[in-house]
């Protein structure tokens, strides 16, 4: 119970994609219901998650004060699927209840004591409320204008009352947090990404865990002739990543001895190529432990010389798996913008010895022939090569 007419605080959800599914709507909900029970596993109460029609309401706990509200919304905001994470207050259906509420909601601002432009918007999804949204507009309106003294902007307010009347009760807030959009973790099965220490590759893991797939990370260390900074950083990014999914595992292995063996077998320019094609080999066996139908790396087009549309080609010639490359037709400035806003960015630019600079030739072939690398894999066995790698997997888990 609270004493304040804003009722109580809670937490409204509006989903994207998920409710353009047809048949399988209810299996999408169902799985997003889910992700975002489990993302809010660490806070020490439960939270009611209720499935309403096109959206899902959090309801916290008898007494739970505004700030621990925020925080369960600021949480929820990383789990792919939604759209919309408004902090709103469950109001009693009444349309009494409801402009007090509204009121109480703008009291106490500095941007009404300004004096900020305003509009009501208000949405029934349940018709059977006595007034209808255009009413609940005016009438809301009205009030707030009468006491606040603000002017009405129904075209560009500076402030949205939102009013949303639901089945049981009736939600009221101002603004709200876009969310990360997508689908639910999940839905669309499970990928391996080539986790470098590198701004591209989380960035990629990123863009296929907000398309629904729950992804698995595989780094590739230069140990024994590197330091372990590199799985530091890979970790460290891990955990960053693991605020969209949860659950997430990396993967190490130790691929020094391997590069040492590309490197002796003498073909300086295609060694860069020749690494990454044994690099998805192994990630293909491992995918195949892991039940992992994809493979996902941060290849951009043309960014640097092993990716040329010719030594992309070469790449999938070296794997059966589809390799999902969603970051192909973005430029490094768009890349790194995103790495900045889901917080990868920071980590990416921190030093480290890549097992990549272990195999750095004076000119790198930008047009590998599919023949040459098969040549040398053939002298490797790099067949046996990607098992006995794959054999040396560690997994590195993450705390908590
Ligand atoms: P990134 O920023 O992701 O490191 P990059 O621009 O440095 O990318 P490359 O070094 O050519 O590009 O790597 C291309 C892709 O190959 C990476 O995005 C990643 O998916 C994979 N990759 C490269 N190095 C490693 C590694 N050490 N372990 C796992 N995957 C790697
Ligand atoms: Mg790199």
């Amino acid at each position: 119970m609270t004493m304040s007419a804003l009722g109580e605080p809670c937490v409204l959800l509006k989903l994207g994609e998920v409710v353009l599914k047809g048949n399988n709507r209810e299996l999408f909900e169902q799985r997003l219901q889910a992700n975002i029970k489990a993302a809010l596993k660490d806070f020490d109460f439960k939270v009611d998650v209720r499935q309403r029609h096109g959206v899902i309401a959090l309801f916290l706990p008898d007494g739970t004060t505004p700030e621990v509200a925020d925080a369960v919304a600021e949480r929820v905001a990383y789990v792919p699927g939604l759209v919309w994470i408004h902090r709103a207050w469950r109001v009693e259906k009444d349309p009494g209840a409801v402009t007090k509420a509204a009121i109480e909601l703008l009291a106490d601002r500095d941007d009404v004591r300004r004096g900020v432009s305003f509009a009501v918007r208000s949405r029934r999804r349940d018709k059977r409320f006595p007034l209808t949204s255009m009413e609940i507009d005016r009438s809301v309106g009205g009030e707030l204008n009468d006491i606040y003294g603000l002017p009405v902007d129904l075209k560009n307010p500076e402030l949205v009352v939102s009013i949303e009347v639901d089945r049981d009760e009736v939600f009221v807030f101002t603004g709200g947090t876009p969310g990360q959009g997508g689908l639910p973790v999940g839905t669309s099965g499970r990928g391996l990404v080539l986790m470098s220490g590198g701004i591209d590759s989380p960035v990629a893991a990123y863009r296929m865990m907000r398309r629904g797939l729950r992804v698995d990370f595989l780094h590739f260390s230069g140990i024994p002739f590197t330091t372990s900074e590199s799985i530091y950083k890979a970790y460290a990014l891990v955990r960053a990543l693991d605020r969209f999914q949860g659950r997430s595992r990396l993967w190490v292995v130790p691929f020094g001895k391997a590069q040492q063996s590309i490197k002796a077998s003498g073909q300086d320019r295609l060694a860069v190529i020749s690494q990454r094609r044994l690099m998805l080999k192994t990630a293909e066996e491992v995918a195949r432990r892991l039940r992992a139908g994809a493979l996902i790396t941060g290849d951009s087009l043309g960014q640097v010389s092993s990716q040329t549309l010719q030594n992309i080609t070469a790449q999938d010639d070296a794997v059966d798996l589809p390799i999902l490359r969603p970051l192909i037709g973005l430029d490094k400035t768009e890349i790194m913008a995103e790495a900045r806003r889901i917080g990868t960015l920071e980590i990416s630019e921190l030093p480290d010895e890549d097992c990549c600079t272990l195999l750095a030739p004076r000119r790198a072939e930008t047009a590998a022939k599919i023949a040459d690398l098969r040549q040398i894999e053939k002298r490797l066995d790099a067949e046996e090569l990607a098992v006995q790698l794959a054999g040396s997997l560690q997994e590195y888990k993450l705390e908590g």
